[in-house]
């Protein structure tokens, strides 16, 4: 006879085991309640906590409510009202949809349920202790929900035991509340602990939401991002370079508005902003990512913040591109305007095109330093090359005023590139006109500082970095291009080498070739030079190369760059202009105009700052 060994878990037991899985602590109770408040469509929700959510965790919403019969059904496991076919996995909007938390809370500890829906006329109130019902009856209840969980894991002493103190399952909460308070600006929240109001939260939007949570100095450390491309829109802010943090700070990715944890996204910003702050600091973000939810691995597990999504490589350069471009452009902005209706005050730029780094032309023909013929400045005789103002760049510039010119507001969010450079995108012969007409303040001073104004203050900008950024990128785009022109030497020269270098100069060859040099290999220690690029005529060919691999070669070690970007380095050091040389205005104007052209026009090639601004507001608080 044979005897069956295997039984099926009574459903107490199996909720207990689930609740291992869903229930870590006393957080996970307060999120799970939070968001089926929130997808219960509530407008008001209260949080009460007790004793670091050990004692009572409570959540009252003022959601749809349940019937009598739901209120006994949602304590089911896999009892959801959100999703009834597989395919629905793939357009969830809401937060919960396994239906298993509330059957592994009330398993494991003892949970009171009031609810009522708008068409009933009493509430239904249920309790129930390890799983098992024990009493139900009507109440008295406004339309809405009110959970509250006593004694959490009172039947499961090891898992009790194993709870931290009330300061780390305290921290715990709070991280949970923040997260999903910061996730739903449009519900009003209040959260009381042990009696005590930590949060009275109105609806507002996210910057709001932000400043509320983390107080008002954040007013003042915000920078807006926004970006739309076809697969993926980035909003939210990042909080400027002089405010991150030595510890972790606040990092906040949000997916289609669940909060996520993302290392390999976390890396993007820190890139982003690697050259900007110091090494031990942290940046601090909070990122609203929005994706098909196609795109996004749904099946994760509940308490999982780690999400994966179909193109990761491809996020990871758009956020990394649109907070550097944020950085950029506020840099030399004013802080936000709190006031404003609109949540975010920069205009979405659209990119129905793959990424790409915005383009530099640059007119081999034309050297602006060279026209002011009468100037004796050393300057004038340094190389230097005139960055046009692209369709693209002219936009970018645009965009930029429009962000800070009070009585120009771009007020559509939603506007796009092409319409900004279409109706009011400069011509170049426009660029001209104002380039003559208008002087502006532009000065050298000390022969190393250059002193300009903008629209929201006064800059002081270092002329040997900011040369050497236009350079850098100024070659980087002759590399994109592969269209320079070279002149040929009437006498080639030959240029001997230590034999230990020529392996350098034969890998830098076909970049070098790029770039405008003709030159071949002569022997095991020579080579020669037959031309240079049309605007190096001026050097001498042995100096120039010789400077550059003695600098090629400093450098190579120390960056952490491509072969080509540590060329473009070597070329933007030797050629940019060195402090001490004189510059006259023109000078200083085209160079400063050059700079703001940047892709990055912060930082020096080799991450140092280019400048210092004080905005108008600073000299106005400590002047006025
Ligand atoms: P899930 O959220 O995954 O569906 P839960 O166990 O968290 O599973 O909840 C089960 C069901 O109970 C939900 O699908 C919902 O219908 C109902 N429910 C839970 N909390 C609330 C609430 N605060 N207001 C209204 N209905 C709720
Ligand atoms: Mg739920």
């Amino acid at each position: 006879m044979s005897t069956s060994v295997i039984k099926l878990l009574p459903d107490n037991v199996a909720n207990q085991i689930a609740a291992g899985e869903v229930i870590q602590r006393p957080a996970s109770v307060l999120k799970e309640l939070m968001e089926n408040a929130v997808d219960a469509g509530a407008t008001h929700i209260q949080v009460i906590v007790k004793e670091a959510g050990k004692s009572l965790i409570q959540v009252i919403d003022n959601g749809s409510g349940m019937s009598a019969k739901d209120a006994k059904m949602c304590f089911q496991r896999h009892a959801t009202s959100k999703i009834s076919h597989a395919d629905d996995l793939f357009h969830l909007n809401s937060k919960g949809f396994r239906g298993e938390a509330l059957a592994s809370i009330a398993s494991i500890a003892h949970v009171e349920l009031k609810t009522k829906t708008a068409s009933a006329n009493l509430g239904h109130q249920i309790k129930i202790e390890g799983g098992n019902f024990f009493e139900e009856s009507s109440c008295n209840q406004e339309k809405g929900t009110s959970f509250s969980v006593k004694n959490l894991f009172y039947n499961v002493p090891a898992r009790r035991k194993f709870l931290k103190s009330n300061n780390v399952e305290s921290r715990h909460i709070n991280d949970e509340f923040t997260r999903i308070a910061l996730t739903h600006p449009e519900v009003n929240f209040t959260f009381h602990v042990n009696d005590q109001l930590i949060y009275k939260l109105t609806v507002g939007n996210f910057n709001q939401r932000i400043v509320a949570i983390f107080g008002k100095s954040y007013k003042e450390k915000l920078v807006p991002i926004e970006e739309e491309t076809d697969f993926i829109t980035l909003s939210g802010y990042i909080i400027k370079p002089e405010f991150s943090k030595k510890t972790r700070g606040e990092q906040f990715f949000f997916a289609n508005n669940r909060f996520i944890k993302h290392n390999y996204f976390h890396h993007a910003i820190n890139q982003a902003f690697e050259d900007l702050i110091p090494h031990n600091s942290h940046p601090s973000y909070f990122i609203h990512l929005t994706v098909n939810p196609r795109d996004i691995d749904v099946n994760i597990h509940p308490t999982k913040t780690e999400i994966k999504f179909s193109d990761e490589r491809s996020i990871y350069a758009i956020i990394k591109t649109v907070v550097q471009r944020s950085l950029n452009r506020h840099s030399l902005a004013p802080t936000l305007d709190f006031e404003r209706e609109t949540s975010f005050d920069t205009p979405a730029v659209n990119w129905d095109k793959p990424l790409k780094s915005p383009e530099i032309k640059v007119d081999k023909n034309y050297n602006p330093f060279n026209t002011s013929k009468e100037t004796n400045s050393d300057w004038s005789k340094g190389s230097s090359f005139k960055v046009e103002k692209t369709e693209r760049n002219a936009s970018w510039e645009n965009l930029y005023k429009n962000d800070y010119d009070e009585s120009d507001q771009v007020e559509d969010a939603g506007i796009n590139e092409e319409e900004i450079s279409f109706e009011s995108a400069p011509t170049q012969e426009k660029i001209f006109e104002e380039e003559t007409s208008e002087k502006g303040f532009y000065k050298q001073f000390k022969n190393k500082y250059l002193l300009t104004e903008n629209e929201n203050g006064i800059l002081i900008i270092n002329q040997k970095r900011a040369h050497e950024r236009v350079l850098f990128e100024h070659f980087l785009n002759l590399f994109n291009e592969q269209q320079t022109s070279s002149q040929q030497l009437l006498f080639p020269e030959t240029i001997e080498f230590p034999a230990k270098d020529m392996s350098i100069i034969e890998a830098l060859l076909p970049d070098l070739t790029t770039l405008g040099f003709d030159i071949s290999l002569f022997g095991k220690d020579a080579f020669v030079v037959n031309g240079l690029p049309s605007d190096m005529q001026k050097y001498s060919a042995k100096d120039l190369i010789e400077d550059l691999i003695t600098q090629f070669k400093q450098d190579s070690n120390k960056l952490k760059l491509s072969q080509r970007e540590k060329l473009a380095v070597s070329m933007a050091k030797k050629l940019a202009v060195k402090y001490g040389q004189k510059m006259e205005q023109e000078e200083v104007k085209t160079l400063c105009e050059q700079l703001f052209l940047c892709e990055q026009p912060l930082t020096s090639p080799t991450g140092k700052p280019t400048l210092i601004s004080y905005n108008l507001s600073l000299i106005d608080k400590q002047l006025n």
